[in-house]
Protein backbone atom coordinates (compact mmCIF):
# COMPACT_ATOMS: atom_id res chain seq x y z
CA UNK A 1 0.00 0.00 0.00
CA UNK A 2 1.27 3.14 -1.16
CA UNK A 3 -0.97 5.38 -0.94
CA UNK A 4 -3.51 6.83 1.83
CA UNK A 5 -6.62 6.51 -0.12
CA UNK A 6 -5.85 2.78 -0.88
CA UNK A 7 -6.26 2.45 2.93
CA UNK A 8 -9.41 2.01 2.87
CA UNK A 9 -9.63 4.58 5.47
CA UNK A 10 -13.07 7.03 5.45
CA UNK A 11 -13.17 10.41 3.75
CA UNK A 12 -13.13 12.35 7.01
CA UNK A 13 -9.90 10.78 8.12
CA UNK A 14 -7.94 10.89 4.85
CA UNK A 15 -8.84 14.85 4.45
CA UNK A 16 -7.47 15.06 8.00
CA UNK A 17 -4.17 12.81 6.92
CA UNK A 18 -4.67 15.22 3.90
CA UNK A 19 -4.29 18.25 6.01
CA UNK A 20 -1.44 16.89 8.10
CA UNK A 21 0.52 17.23 5.11
CA UNK A 22 1.24 13.17 5.10
CA UNK A 23 1.71 12.21 1.46
CA UNK A 24 2.32 8.64 1.87
CA UNK A 25 2.24 5.86 4.37
CA UNK A 26 5.67 5.20 6.61
CA UNK A 27 6.37 1.41 6.39
CA UNK A 28 4.54 0.93 9.54
CA UNK A 29 1.54 1.95 8.37
CA UNK A 30 1.69 0.79 5.51
CA UNK A 31 1.74 -2.53 6.83
CA UNK A 32 -0.30 -1.87 10.59
CA UNK A 33 -4.03 -0.03 7.83
CA UNK A 34 -4.66 -3.21 5.99
CA UNK A 35 -4.29 -5.71 8.89
CA UNK A 36 -5.83 -3.09 11.11
CA UNK A 37 -8.89 -2.31 8.54
CA UNK A 38 -9.39 -5.68 7.06
CA UNK A 39 -12.16 -7.81 8.32
CA UNK A 40 -11.61 -10.12 10.68
CA UNK A 41 -9.69 -7.91 12.94
CA UNK A 42 -6.15 -9.76 13.25
CA UNK A 43 -4.53 -9.12 16.62
CA UNK A 44 -1.18 -7.47 15.91
CA UNK A 45 2.43 -7.01 17.13
CA UNK A 46 4.42 -4.17 15.88
CA UNK A 47 8.30 -3.93 16.54
CA UNK A 48 8.48 -0.32 15.84
CA UNK A 49 9.93 2.68 17.89
CA UNK A 50 9.23 6.39 18.12
CA UNK A 51 9.61 8.35 15.34
CA UNK A 52 8.42 5.46 12.90
CA UNK A 53 4.86 7.18 12.58
CA UNK A 54 3.13 4.29 14.45
CA UNK A 55 0.78 6.65 16.08
CA UNK A 56 -0.47 7.25 12.98
CA UNK A 57 -0.86 3.42 12.35
CA UNK A 58 -2.91 2.65 15.37
CA UNK A 59 -4.73 6.14 15.47
CA UNK A 60 -6.16 6.17 12.09
CA UNK A 61 -7.74 3.17 12.15
CA UNK A 62 -9.09 3.45 15.46
CA UNK A 63 -10.96 7.06 14.87
CA UNK A 64 -11.97 5.84 11.70
CA UNK A 65 -13.67 2.73 13.55
CA UNK A 66 -15.60 4.99 16.10
CA UNK A 67 -19.26 3.67 15.48
CA UNK A 68 -21.39 6.72 16.39
CA UNK A 69 -24.36 4.77 16.99
CA UNK A 70 -22.66 3.08 20.28
CA UNK A 71 -22.47 3.74 23.46
CA UNK A 72 -19.85 4.05 26.22
CA UNK A 73 -15.77 3.50 25.40
CA UNK A 74 -14.60 1.45 21.93
CA UNK A 75 -11.36 1.73 21.90
CA UNK A 76 -8.67 1.81 24.80
CA UNK A 77 -4.74 2.79 24.45
CA UNK A 78 -2.40 2.39 27.36
CA UNK A 79 1.20 4.16 27.17
CA UNK A 80 3.84 4.71 29.78
CA UNK A 81 3.50 7.92 30.72
CA UNK A 82 1.25 11.36 30.78
CA UNK A 83 3.01 12.67 28.44
CA UNK A 84 3.17 10.61 26.07
CA UNK A 85 -0.81 10.24 27.02
CA UNK A 86 -1.19 13.85 25.96
CA UNK A 87 0.12 12.97 22.67
CA UNK A 88 -1.34 10.31 21.54
CA UNK A 89 -4.72 12.09 22.38
CA UNK A 90 -3.29 15.07 20.51
CA UNK A 91 -2.68 13.18 17.63
CA UNK A 92 -5.59 11.73 17.64
CA UNK A 93 -7.73 14.99 18.13
CA UNK A 94 -5.91 15.99 14.57
CA UNK A 95 -7.07 12.48 13.13
CA UNK A 96 -10.26 12.89 14.13
CA UNK A 97 -10.78 17.03 12.60
CA UNK A 98 -13.67 15.86 10.50
CA UNK A 99 -15.23 13.51 12.62
CA UNK A 100 -16.78 15.97 15.18
CA UNK A 101 -18.58 12.10 16.28
CA UNK A 102 -14.75 11.10 17.89
CA UNK A 103 -14.67 11.96 21.30
CA UNK A 104 -10.87 11.43 22.62
CA UNK A 105 -10.13 11.27 26.61
CA UNK A 106 -6.70 11.55 28.41
CA UNK A 107 -6.69 9.97 31.85
CA UNK A 108 -3.26 10.21 33.43
CA UNK A 109 -2.32 10.08 37.16
CA UNK A 110 -1.25 13.46 38.82
CA UNK A 111 -4.07 15.39 37.56
CA UNK A 112 -7.35 15.75 38.90
CA UNK A 113 -9.28 12.71 38.58
CA UNK A 114 -13.16 13.95 38.80
CA UNK A 115 -12.21 15.98 35.70
CA UNK A 116 -11.15 12.87 34.39
CA UNK A 117 -14.70 11.13 35.45
CA UNK A 118 -16.73 14.00 33.99
CA UNK A 119 -14.78 13.87 30.40
CA UNK A 120 -15.51 9.77 30.40
CA UNK A 121 -19.13 10.57 31.41
CA UNK A 122 -19.56 13.17 28.39
CA UNK A 123 -19.23 10.65 25.95
CA UNK A 124 -15.41 9.35 25.72
CA UNK A 125 -15.69 6.69 22.81
CA UNK A 126 -11.81 6.38 22.71
CA UNK A 127 -9.69 6.61 26.17
CA UNK A 128 -5.61 7.07 26.12
CA UNK A 129 -4.41 6.28 29.71
CA UNK A 130 -1.49 5.33 31.70
CA UNK A 131 -1.95 2.38 33.81
CA UNK A 132 -1.96 3.23 36.95
CA UNK A 133 -5.05 5.72 36.67
CA UNK A 134 -6.68 3.92 33.67
CA UNK A 135 -6.97 1.07 36.50
CA UNK A 136 -8.00 3.39 39.25
CA UNK A 137 -11.03 4.67 36.94
CA UNK A 138 -11.97 0.86 36.04
CA UNK A 139 -11.99 0.04 39.91
CA UNK A 140 -13.93 2.85 40.55
CA UNK A 141 -16.69 1.62 37.96
CA UNK A 142 -15.95 5.03 36.36
CA UNK A 143 -14.09 3.47 33.49
CA UNK A 144 -15.78 0.37 31.65
CA UNK A 145 -13.61 -1.49 29.33
CA UNK A 146 -16.02 -4.49 29.05
CA UNK A 147 -17.48 -3.38 26.11
CA UNK A 148 -14.27 -2.01 23.67
CA UNK A 149 -13.42 -3.11 20.45
CA UNK A 150 -9.90 -2.30 20.36
CA UNK A 151 -6.99 -2.17 22.96
CA UNK A 152 -3.25 -0.61 21.87
CA UNK A 153 -0.56 -1.44 24.24
CA UNK A 154 1.92 1.81 23.09
CA UNK A 155 5.33 1.42 24.28
CA UNK A 156 4.52 -1.59 25.68
CA UNK A 157 8.65 -2.71 27.06
CA UNK A 158 8.43 0.95 28.43
CA UNK A 159 5.55 0.02 30.49
CA UNK A 160 6.76 -3.13 31.52
CA UNK A 161 10.21 -0.98 32.31
CA UNK A 162 8.37 1.39 34.55
CA UNK A 163 6.77 -1.97 37.03
CA UNK A 164 2.74 -1.84 35.01
CA UNK A 165 3.18 -5.78 34.94
CA UNK A 166 0.23 -6.01 37.22
CA UNK A 167 -1.79 -2.80 36.36
CA UNK A 168 -1.55 -4.41 33.07
CA UNK A 169 -2.99 -7.75 33.56
CA UNK A 170 -5.65 -6.50 35.59
CA UNK A 171 -7.22 -4.38 32.90
CA UNK A 172 -6.53 -6.89 30.01
CA UNK A 173 -8.72 -9.34 32.24
CA UNK A 174 -11.64 -6.61 32.43
CA UNK A 175 -11.62 -6.27 28.39
CA UNK A 176 -13.64 -8.67 26.31
CA UNK A 177 -12.08 -11.74 24.59
CA UNK A 178 -13.30 -10.55 21.33
CA UNK A 179 -11.28 -7.54 21.19
CA UNK A 180 -8.44 -6.73 18.40
CA UNK A 181 -5.58 -5.55 20.63
CA UNK A 182 -2.14 -3.99 19.08
CA UNK A 183 0.73 -4.58 20.54
CA UNK A 184 3.28 -1.50 19.82
CA UNK A 185 6.67 -1.99 21.21
CA UNK A 186 10.29 -0.67 20.50
CA UNK A 187 12.02 -4.17 22.00
CA UNK A 188 10.22 -7.94 22.43
CA UNK A 189 11.13 -8.33 26.20
CA UNK A 190 10.37 -11.37 27.39
CA UNK A 191 7.30 -10.44 29.60
CA UNK A 192 5.64 -8.16 26.22
CA UNK A 193 6.14 -11.34 24.67
CA UNK A 194 3.78 -13.27 27.73
CA UNK A 195 1.36 -10.26 27.49
CA UNK A 196 1.02 -11.39 24.06
CA UNK A 197 0.97 -15.08 24.42
CA UNK A 198 -1.78 -14.98 27.00
CA UNK A 199 -3.72 -12.50 25.73
CA UNK A 200 -3.44 -12.18 22.07
CA UNK A 201 -5.14 -14.52 19.78
CA UNK A 202 -2.56 -15.89 16.64
CA UNK A 203 -1.08 -11.90 16.41
CA UNK A 204 0.62 -10.94 13.34
CA UNK A 205 4.06 -9.48 13.55
CA UNK A 206 5.39 -6.83 11.81
CA UNK A 207 8.97 -5.06 12.57
CA UNK A 208 9.78 -1.29 11.23
CA UNK A 209 13.19 -2.56 12.19
CA UNK A 210 15.27 -1.60 15.14
CA UNK A 211 17.26 0.65 13.01
CA UNK A 212 16.62 2.98 10.70
CA UNK A 213 14.69 0.59 8.29
CA UNK A 214 11.74 3.24 9.30
CA UNK A 215 11.19 6.47 7.76
CA UNK A 216 14.04 8.77 8.58
CA UNK A 217 17.94 8.89 8.26
CA UNK A 218 19.87 9.22 10.97
CA UNK A 219 23.90 9.57 11.33
CA UNK A 220 25.07 8.25 14.60
CA UNK A 221 28.57 9.73 15.61
CA UNK A 222 30.97 9.19 18.41
CA UNK A 223 33.26 11.25 19.75
CA UNK A 224 35.85 9.64 21.97
CA UNK A 225 36.86 12.15 25.13
CA UNK A 226 38.30 11.81 28.32
CA UNK A 227 35.76 11.72 30.93
CA UNK A 228 37.37 15.06 32.95
CA UNK A 229 36.46 16.85 29.53
CA UNK A 230 33.33 15.52 28.74
CA UNK A 231 31.30 19.11 29.23
CA UNK A 232 34.30 21.50 27.73
CA UNK A 233 33.47 18.73 24.64
CA UNK A 234 29.69 19.28 24.85
CA UNK A 235 29.97 23.11 24.84
CA UNK A 236 32.08 23.01 21.51
CA UNK A 237 30.11 21.09 20.12
CA UNK A 238 26.91 23.29 20.71
CA UNK A 239 29.10 26.17 19.70
CA UNK A 240 29.95 24.89 16.78
CA UNK A 241 26.18 24.39 15.45
CA UNK A 242 24.56 27.40 15.54
CA UNK A 243 21.38 25.93 14.60
CA UNK A 244 21.58 23.31 17.01
CA UNK A 245 17.54 22.47 18.71
CA UNK A 246 18.16 18.94 20.61
CA UNK A 247 17.93 16.68 23.23
CA UNK A 248 20.79 15.97 25.91
CA UNK A 249 20.44 12.48 27.55
CA UNK A 250 21.82 12.66 31.02
CA UNK A 251 21.52 9.42 33.48
CA UNK A 252 20.54 11.00 36.31
CA UNK A 253 18.66 14.17 37.40
CA UNK A 254 21.20 15.96 39.86
CA UNK A 255 23.37 16.04 36.67
CA UNK A 256 20.39 17.16 34.29
CA UNK A 257 20.13 20.03 36.80
CA UNK A 258 24.60 20.72 36.58
CA UNK A 259 24.34 20.64 33.41
CA UNK A 260 21.48 22.57 32.55
CA UNK A 261 23.27 25.01 34.64
CA UNK A 262 26.55 24.94 33.45
CA UNK A 263 24.89 25.37 30.10
CA UNK A 264 23.58 28.48 30.66
CA UNK A 265 26.08 29.82 33.08
CA UNK A 266 28.03 29.66 29.58
CA UNK A 267 25.56 31.60 27.79
CA UNK A 268 23.72 28.93 26.17
CA UNK A 269 19.63 28.60 26.10
CA UNK A 270 19.03 25.13 27.54
CA UNK A 271 16.16 23.89 29.49
CA UNK A 272 15.93 21.12 32.10
CA UNK A 273 13.65 18.21 32.84
CA UNK A 274 13.19 15.53 35.10
CA UNK A 275 10.71 13.49 37.27
CA UNK A 276 12.07 15.63 40.16
CA UNK A 277 10.32 18.58 38.70
CA UNK A 278 6.59 19.14 39.99
CA UNK A 279 4.21 18.86 36.23
CA UNK A 280 3.58 22.38 35.76
CA UNK A 281 7.23 23.04 35.89
CA UNK A 282 7.73 20.12 33.12
CA UNK A 283 4.88 21.04 31.39
CA UNK A 284 6.41 25.15 31.16
CA UNK A 285 9.83 23.84 29.74
CA UNK A 286 8.24 21.27 27.37
CA UNK A 287 6.57 24.67 25.98
CA UNK A 288 9.18 26.55 25.97
CA UNK A 289 11.28 24.12 24.07
CA UNK A 290 8.48 23.40 21.57
CA UNK A 291 8.63 27.32 20.89
CA UNK A 292 11.61 27.25 20.48
CA UNK A 293 12.58 29.74 23.57
CA UNK A 294 15.12 26.91 24.93
CA UNK A 295 17.29 25.40 22.02
CA UNK A 296 18.45 22.79 23.96
CA UNK A 297 17.05 20.39 26.30
CA UNK A 298 18.92 18.69 29.35
CA UNK A 299 16.58 15.32 29.90
CA UNK A 300 16.89 11.56 31.89
CA UNK A 301 15.23 9.25 29.31
CA UNK A 302 11.86 8.90 31.32
CA UNK A 303 10.75 12.61 31.57
CA UNK A 304 11.68 12.91 27.80
CA UNK A 305 9.26 9.89 27.30
CA UNK A 306 6.69 11.18 24.81
CA UNK A 307 8.50 14.40 23.79
CA UNK A 308 7.16 14.63 20.43
CA UNK A 309 9.13 17.56 18.50
CA UNK A 310 9.64 17.47 15.39
CA UNK A 311 12.28 18.90 13.79
CA UNK A 312 15.29 18.10 16.26
CA UNK A 313 18.38 18.05 14.39
CA UNK A 314 20.69 16.47 17.42
CA UNK A 315 20.17 13.99 20.24
CA UNK A 316 23.40 13.75 22.12
CA UNK A 317 23.97 11.36 24.59
CA UNK A 318 26.01 13.16 27.34
CA UNK A 319 26.76 9.03 28.68
CA UNK A 320 26.23 6.09 26.69
CA UNK A 321 23.18 4.69 28.35
CA UNK A 322 23.62 0.47 29.93
CA UNK A 323 20.92 -0.66 27.66
CA UNK A 324 21.05 -0.99 23.99
CA UNK A 325 17.29 -0.05 23.86
CA UNK A 326 17.55 3.08 25.73
CA UNK A 327 20.22 4.47 22.55
CA UNK A 328 17.71 3.71 20.09
CA UNK A 329 14.60 5.30 21.91
CA UNK A 330 16.89 8.13 22.49
CA UNK A 331 18.16 8.72 18.71
CA UNK A 332 14.80 7.49 17.72
CA UNK A 333 13.77 11.28 19.14
CA UNK A 334 15.83 12.82 16.00
CA UNK A 335 15.37 12.36 12.20
CA UNK A 336 11.55 11.93 12.37
CA UNK A 337 9.50 10.80 9.42
CA UNK A 338 11.38 11.65 6.42
CA UNK A 339 14.44 14.54 8.00
CA UNK A 340 17.42 13.94 9.01
CA UNK A 341 19.03 13.81 12.38
CA UNK A 342 22.40 12.96 14.11
CA UNK A 343 23.03 11.78 17.19
CA UNK A 344 25.87 12.19 18.81
CA UNK A 345 27.41 10.41 21.77
CA UNK A 346 30.17 11.42 24.23
CA UNK A 347 32.40 8.11 24.81
CA UNK A 348 35.18 7.28 27.13
CA UNK A 349 37.87 5.12 26.02
CA UNK A 350 36.48 2.51 28.55
CA UNK A 351 32.65 2.90 26.88
CA UNK A 352 33.65 1.75 24.21
CA UNK A 353 32.62 -1.83 24.21
CA UNK A 354 28.86 -0.48 25.26
CA UNK A 355 29.33 1.42 22.07
CA UNK A 356 29.85 -1.82 19.50
CA UNK A 357 26.97 -3.48 21.96
CA UNK A 358 24.41 -0.89 20.76
CA UNK A 359 25.77 -1.66 16.78
CA UNK A 360 25.58 -4.72 17.25
CA UNK A 361 21.70 -4.61 19.06
CA UNK A 362 20.43 -1.87 16.61
CA UNK A 363 22.17 -3.34 13.32
CA UNK A 364 24.18 0.78 13.03
CA UNK A 365 27.38 1.91 12.45
CA UNK A 366 28.71 4.57 14.58
CA UNK A 367 31.20 7.15 12.68
CA UNK A 368 33.47 8.59 14.52
CA UNK A 369 33.01 12.81 14.48
CA UNK A 370 35.78 14.74 14.38
CA UNK A 371 37.12 16.74 18.04
CA UNK A 372 36.23 20.41 17.18
CA UNK A 373 39.25 22.56 17.73
CA UNK A 374 39.41 25.72 19.70
CA UNK A 375 40.17 27.40 16.73
CA UNK A 376 37.66 26.34 14.45
CA UNK A 377 35.07 26.86 17.62
CA UNK A 378 36.33 30.43 17.86
CA UNK A 379 36.26 30.88 14.16
CA UNK A 380 32.59 29.32 13.75
CA UNK A 381 31.83 32.34 16.91
CA UNK A 382 32.92 34.98 14.21
CA UNK A 383 31.15 34.04 11.42
CA UNK A 384 27.93 33.95 13.31
CA UNK A 385 28.63 37.42 14.96
CA UNK A 386 28.93 38.32 11.54
CA UNK A 387 25.93 37.03 9.91
CA UNK A 388 24.27 38.79 13.17
CA UNK A 389 25.67 42.20 11.71
CA UNK A 390 24.96 41.62 8.39
CA UNK A 391 21.44 41.08 9.59
CA UNK A 392 21.37 44.55 11.85
CA UNK A 393 19.73 47.99 10.37
CA UNK A 394 19.93 50.55 12.91
CA UNK A 395 16.62 51.17 13.96
CA UNK A 396 17.38 53.55 16.90
CA UNK A 397 16.60 57.16 16.48
CA UNK A 398 18.95 58.47 18.90
CA UNK A 399 21.75 56.44 17.91
CA UNK A 400 20.99 57.06 14.09
CA UNK A 401 21.34 61.11 15.48
CA UNK A 402 24.64 60.26 16.75
CA UNK A 403 25.89 59.02 14.19
CA UNK A 404 25.48 61.51 12.22
CA UNK A 405 25.95 64.17 14.73
CA UNK A 406 29.67 62.68 16.42
CA UNK A 407 30.22 59.25 15.42
CA UNK A 408 30.96 58.99 11.54
CA UNK A 409 33.13 62.26 12.08
CA UNK A 410 35.18 61.08 14.73
CA UNK A 411 36.48 58.13 12.76
CA UNK A 412 36.11 59.37 9.49
CA UNK A 413 40.81 59.22 9.60
CA UNK A 414 39.91 54.70 9.81
CA UNK A 415 40.31 53.09 6.54
CA UNK A 416 37.63 50.19 6.32
CA UNK A 417 40.39 47.36 7.48
CA UNK A 418 40.77 49.26 10.75
CA UNK A 419 37.12 50.44 11.32
CA UNK A 420 36.28 46.57 11.08
CA UNK A 421 39.27 45.51 12.85
CA UNK A 422 38.67 47.36 15.89
CA UNK A 423 34.77 46.74 16.34
CA UNK A 424 35.46 43.23 15.75
CA UNK A 425 38.24 43.06 18.44
CA UNK A 426 35.79 45.00 20.63
CA UNK A 427 32.93 43.44 20.28
CA UNK A 428 34.47 39.94 20.79
CA UNK A 429 37.29 40.63 22.99
CA UNK A 430 35.68 38.32 25.54
CA UNK A 431 34.96 35.56 23.36
CA UNK A 432 38.69 35.51 22.15
CA UNK A 433 39.98 35.16 25.72
CA UNK A 434 37.52 32.23 25.82
CA UNK A 435 39.37 30.26 23.45
CA UNK A 436 42.87 31.92 23.34
CA UNK A 437 44.20 29.43 26.00
CA UNK A 438 42.08 26.83 25.45
CA UNK A 439 44.21 23.62 24.83
CA UNK A 440 42.92 20.70 22.31
CA UNK A 441 40.98 17.89 23.27
CA UNK A 442 42.91 15.10 24.21
CA UNK A 443 42.08 10.97 23.27
CA UNK A 444 41.52 9.57 25.96
CA UNK A 445 44.08 6.77 26.57
CA UNK A 446 44.02 4.35 29.47
CA UNK A 447 46.18 4.18 31.32
CA UNK A 448 48.08 1.49 32.53
CA UNK A 449 47.22 0.27 36.35
CA UNK A 450 51.21 0.65 37.42
CA UNK A 451 51.28 3.86 35.68
CA UNK A 452 48.05 5.16 37.61
CA UNK A 453 49.07 3.82 40.94
CA UNK A 454 52.70 5.58 40.40
CA UNK A 455 51.01 9.16 39.56
CA UNK A 456 48.83 8.38 42.37
CA UNK A 457 51.48 8.00 45.04
CA UNK A 458 53.40 11.21 44.23
CA UNK A 459 50.59 13.24 45.38
CA UNK A 460 49.53 15.28 48.53
CA UNK A 461 46.51 15.29 49.11
CA UNK A 462 43.69 17.29 51.18
CA UNK A 463 40.54 15.82 52.58
CA UNK A 464 37.30 18.26 51.87
CA UNK A 465 34.04 18.00 53.08
CA UNK A 466 30.78 19.03 51.03
CA UNK A 467 27.72 19.04 53.04
CA UNK A 468 25.52 16.78 50.75
CA UNK A 469 25.59 12.96 51.01
CA UNK A 470 23.51 10.05 49.53
CA UNK A 471 20.13 11.83 50.89
CA UNK A 472 20.71 14.69 48.53
CA UNK A 473 21.41 11.89 46.04
CA UNK A 474 25.20 12.47 45.85
CA UNK A 475 27.68 9.89 44.42
CA UNK A 476 31.22 9.84 43.54
CA UNK A 477 30.30 9.90 39.98
CA UNK A 478 28.01 12.81 40.66
CA UNK A 479 30.95 14.88 42.52
CA UNK A 480 33.65 13.86 40.41
CA UNK A 481 31.83 15.46 37.25
CA UNK A 482 30.54 18.23 39.19
CA UNK A 483 34.77 18.72 40.08
CA UNK A 484 35.12 18.32 36.28
CA UNK A 485 32.68 20.75 34.82
CA UNK A 486 32.95 23.46 38.01
CA UNK A 487 37.31 23.54 37.59
CA UNK A 488 37.76 22.66 33.94
CA UNK A 489 40.73 24.18 33.15
CA UNK A 490 42.14 21.92 36.05
CA UNK A 491 42.80 18.34 35.81
CA UNK A 492 42.05 17.82 39.58
CA UNK A 493 43.51 14.99 40.92
CA UNK A 494 41.11 12.99 42.89
CA UNK A 495 41.68 10.57 45.62
CA UNK A 496 39.36 8.40 47.79
CA UNK A 497 35.56 9.56 47.81
CA UNK A 498 33.62 8.68 50.70
CA UNK A 499 29.86 9.97 50.49
CA UNK A 500 27.98 9.40 53.90
CA UNK A 501 24.17 9.96 54.57
CA UNK A 502 24.47 14.20 54.59
CA UNK A 503 27.98 14.22 53.57
CA UNK A 504 30.52 13.58 51.49
CA UNK A 505 34.53 13.51 51.74
CA UNK A 506 36.88 13.23 49.68
CA UNK A 507 41.13 13.77 48.81
CA UNK A 508 42.03 16.37 46.14
CA UNK A 509 45.17 17.46 45.26
CA UNK A 510 46.50 19.53 48.24
CA UNK A 511 47.86 22.11 45.65
CA UNK A 512 44.63 22.61 43.81
CA UNK A 513 41.97 22.37 46.92
CA UNK A 514 41.35 26.28 46.94
CA UNK A 515 40.91 26.54 43.45
CA UNK A 516 37.93 23.42 43.97
CA UNK A 517 36.60 25.12 47.28
CA UNK A 518 36.11 28.21 45.62
CA UNK A 519 34.91 26.20 42.63
CA UNK A 520 32.32 24.46 43.92
CA UNK A 521 31.42 26.71 47.06
CA UNK A 522 27.94 28.60 46.45
CA UNK A 523 26.80 26.28 43.96
CA UNK A 524 23.41 25.91 43.68
CA UNK A 525 21.96 22.09 43.29
CA UNK A 526 18.53 20.97 43.32
CA UNK A 527 17.98 25.08 44.43
CA UNK A 528 20.26 24.67 47.78
CA UNK A 529 23.95 26.57 47.63
CA UNK A 530 26.53 23.62 48.79
CA UNK A 531 29.13 24.24 51.23
CA UNK A 532 32.66 23.28 51.01
CA UNK A 533 35.10 22.99 53.93
CA UNK A 534 38.82 21.77 54.21
CA UNK A 535 38.50 18.99 56.42
CA UNK A 536 42.12 18.05 57.23
CA UNK A 537 44.65 15.56 55.03
CA UNK A 538 44.11 13.42 53.08
CA UNK A 539 45.12 9.72 52.12
CA UNK A 540 48.74 10.44 52.16
CA UNK A 541 51.51 8.39 49.63
CA UNK A 542 51.62 5.27 51.30
CA UNK A 543 49.51 5.60 54.16
CA UNK A 544 47.92 2.76 55.34
CA UNK A 545 45.56 4.37 58.24
CA UNK A 546 43.77 6.14 55.60
CA UNK A 547 41.83 9.41 55.92
CA UNK A 548 40.41 9.36 59.06
CA UNK A 549 43.60 8.78 60.70
CA UNK A 550 44.63 11.79 59.58
CA UNK A 551 41.93 13.95 60.31
CA UNK A 552 41.49 12.31 63.88
CA UNK A 553 45.31 13.54 64.31
CA UNK A 554 44.38 17.41 63.19
CA UNK A 555 41.04 17.79 64.65
CA UNK A 556 42.01 16.20 67.91
CA UNK A 557 44.29 19.05 68.24
CA UNK A 558 43.69 22.76 69.20
CA UNK A 559 39.76 22.36 69.14
CA UNK A 560 39.47 22.53 65.74
CA UNK A 561 37.16 19.43 65.98
CA UNK A 562 34.57 21.40 67.87
CA UNK A 563 34.65 24.21 65.20
CA UNK A 564 34.12 21.96 62.63
CA UNK A 565 31.30 20.15 64.34
CA UNK A 566 29.82 23.25 65.55
CA UNK A 567 29.72 24.30 61.73
CA UNK A 568 28.46 20.97 60.03
CA UNK A 569 26.73 19.95 62.80
CA UNK A 570 27.93 15.97 63.17
CA UNK A 571 29.45 14.18 65.73
CA UNK A 572 33.08 13.09 64.51
CA UNK A 573 33.05 9.57 63.81
CA UNK A 574 35.33 7.23 61.52
CA UNK A 575 33.89 7.53 58.55
CA UNK A 576 33.96 4.64 55.65
CA UNK A 577 37.26 4.33 53.82
CA UNK A 578 37.01 4.45 49.98
CA UNK A 579 33.98 3.40 47.99
P1 LIG B 1 5.37 8.65 15.81
O1 LIG B 1 6.32 7.53 15.50
O2 LIG B 1 3.97 8.21 15.80
O3 LIG B 1 5.78 9.36 17.07
O4 LIG B 1 5.45 9.72 14.60
C1 LIG B 1 6.58 10.46 14.32
C2 LIG B 1 6.32 11.71 13.50
O5 LIG B 1 6.05 11.37 12.15
C3 LIG B 1 5.17 12.53 13.97
O6 LIG B 1 5.62 13.84 14.08
C4 LIG B 1 4.12 12.41 12.87
O7 LIG B 1 3.39 13.60 12.72
C5 LIG B 1 4.96 12.13 11.63
N1 LIG B 1 4.28 11.26 10.66
C6 LIG B 1 3.53 10.18 10.92
N2 LIG B 1 3.12 9.60 9.78
C7 LIG B 1 3.61 10.33 8.76
C8 LIG B 1 3.53 10.24 7.32
N3 LIG B 1 2.86 9.27 6.73
N4 LIG B 1 4.16 11.18 6.61
C9 LIG B 1 4.86 12.16 7.22
N5 LIG B 1 4.97 12.31 8.55
C10 LIG B 1 4.36 11.40 9.32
Amino acid sequence: MDNFKDSGLGEAVLKAVADLGYESPTPVQAQTLPLTLAEGNRDLIALARTGTGKTAGFGLPLVDGVDPETEGVQALILCPTRELCLQIARDLGDFAKYRKDVNVTAVYGGSNIMDQIRAIRNGANIVVGTPGRTLDLINRKKLKVDNIRRLVLDEADEMLNMGFQEELDAILSATPDDKQTLLFSATMPKEARQISEKYMTDPNEISAGHSDAGVSKIDHKFFKVRSSERFRLLKMLIEMDPDMYGVIFCRTRREVDGIADDLRTAGLNAGALHGDMSQAARDDVMRRFRRKQYSLLVATDVAARGLDVKELTHVINYNLPDAPEVYIHRSGRTGRAGSEGLAFSLVTGREMRKLRAIEKYGKITFEEGELPTPDKVYEMQVLRYLEKVEGTSVEDPKLQKLLESTVFDRLKDLSREELISKFLGTALHSLSSRYQDATPFQQERERPEREKKSRDRNIDYTRLCIRAGKAHGMNPAQLIGMLNRRVPKKRVAIGKVDVQRNLTFFDVDTKESNAVVSALTGVVDKGVALEVQVYGPGEAAGRSGGGGGGFKKKFNKGGKKDNFKKEYGFKKKKHRKGV
